[in-house]
């Protein structure tokens, strides 16, 4: 058994512990918060196998380069004197190629169907987070779009994924919720979504009976080694000894990196999203409005809108309610029948994806230590990976064979 200390308690600490408790370890989770309102509860509760191209591909710098000039875009960089962003923006560049996303693909695809399956497990445990699997419809109005949508659905189809493409006369069959605008639709049937406030919950009860310790508003601020081990994490609260120390901070993981020596070009990519609660009126299936890239998710009686993917700094908590008119005129437009009054800015829930500039998450081993392991990365794509995140990193923790190939998962 392993003192195990795990660094972030969002969707990714809480789903690693879970694992790493299972096999008998003993676990601390240290969160500077009180783990109530971070990037792990506001987003579009959306298991996403679908999701098997990597953000750095060829023609996105393009596309982001012609955003920037849009204020309702749905894809914006905050041009600023920033070495970070500068390296950021350069290893994407680079990294944007067709050889990469060839590369990625299978490893996307594996781990996201591992974590579907992970997450079926749950769900037979209960069905209190409102685990659902309806698909994921890509729902778009001009040829243009469609064009690269359905190259996309062939793509996810020769990887094996079940997929359909429905015409605009077809769309009702599977949405029957509402009417919509759309000319086409690849409707992704191996997707999933859920409630990720319940989600939150029920995992919170289920570490409390595997008897993991949670340190709320405690934040980590340093680390002490010996040789190349980390010894204990050294917080505002005092020092936690540890035998394996995991960072899932999210969005915040460089500043932690860089105390340990390990440098990972990731920033974080502000979204927002808002809920309309008691919505009887709402889409069943979950989209993408594919023009606008807003998410649409019904969660129980309530309907989650998320979109735009502002490339900033984590100081950066202002609302932009000029990326919300974005999103609101790409749902008015799709949706013109669906009744619903607009939000207030109090009503509006902002997270920092955690994005790197290869567009993969990071799992793996750091290079200077024995006793450390990075679980961060996710982009957009944190909760539907969170399952297999876990279990990769218990694999790691515990030196087994992992259960899927980790080589493209490096820093
Ligand atoms: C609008 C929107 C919609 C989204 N929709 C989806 C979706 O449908 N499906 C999907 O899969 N993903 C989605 N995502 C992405 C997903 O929410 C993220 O990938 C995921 O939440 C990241 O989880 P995490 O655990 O890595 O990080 P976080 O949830 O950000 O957790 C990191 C934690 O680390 C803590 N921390 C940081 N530094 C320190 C420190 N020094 N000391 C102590 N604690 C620290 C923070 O307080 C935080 O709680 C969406 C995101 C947004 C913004």
């Amino acid at each position: 058994m392993k003192n195990c200390v795990i660094i972030g308690g969002g969707i990714v600490g809480l789903s690693s512990a879970y694992y790493l408790a299972k096999a008998g370890h003993k676990v601390t989770i240290i969160d500077r918060t009180d783990m109530t309102n971070g990037c792990s509860f506001g987003n579009a509760g959306m298991i996403v196998p679908s999701h098997l191209i990597p953000f750095a591909q060829p023609g996105m710098m393009a596309q982001g380069i012609k955003w920037m000039f849009d204020s309702k875009s749905p894809f914006y960089v905050q041009p600023r004197f920033s070495m970070d962003l500068f390296k950021w923006g350069l290893k994407f560049y680079r990294t944007a190629t067709a050889s990469h996303v060839e590369k990625s693909m299978p490893v996307l695809r594996d781990i996201s169907l591992l974590s579907k399956e992970l997450y079926q497990d749950w769900a037979k445990q209960t069905d209190e987070f409102l685990y659902q699997e309806k698909g994921l419809l890509m729902l778009y109005k001009s040829d243009k779009v469609g064009e690269e949508i359905i190259h996309e659905g062939k793509e996810a189809q020769s990887m094996g994924l079940e997929v359909d493409f429905l015409s605009k006369d077809q769309i009702p069959s599977v949405e029957t919720g509402v009417e919509t605008t759309a000319v086409g639709a690849v409707h992704y049937k191996s997707d999933a979504h859920l409630s990720p406030n319940k989600l939150f919950a029920f995992l919170l009860t289920e570490l409390d009976k595997l008897g993991v310790e949670i340190s709320k508003q405690t934040e980590v601020l340093d680390f002490k080694d010996n040789r190349n081990a980390i010894t204990e994490v050294i917080t505002n609260k005092g020092t936690f000894a540890t035998d394996e120390v995991i960072i899932a901070t999210g969005a915040w993981s460089p500043e932690l990196a860089k105390k340990l020596g390990i440098s990972i070009s990731l920033l974080p990519g502000k979204g927002y999203s808002f809920t309309l609660k008691d919505q009887f009126q709402k889409p069943v299936v979950p989209s993408i409005l594919c023009e606008g890239k807003v998410a649409v998710t019904p969660i129980g009686n309530d309907l989650r809108f998320g979109g735009t993917m502002e490339i900033t700094h984590t100081k950066d908590t202002k609302i932009n309610m000029k990326r919300l008119e974005g999103i609101l005129s790409t749902i008015h437009s799709f949706y013109p029948n669906l009744q619903f009054e607009d939000p207030k800015e109090k009503d509006i829930w902002f997270g920092f994806r955690p994005c790197t500039a290869t567009g993969l998450p990071i799992i793996c081993r750091s290079d200077r230590h024995s006793n450390v392991i990075l679980a961060t990365g996710h982009a957009m794509m944190g909760l539907s990976l969170a399952p297999a995140t876990g279990k990769l990193v218990e694999e790691l923790v515990d030196n087994k064979k992992a259960s899927i190939d980790l080589e493209v998962l490096h820093y």
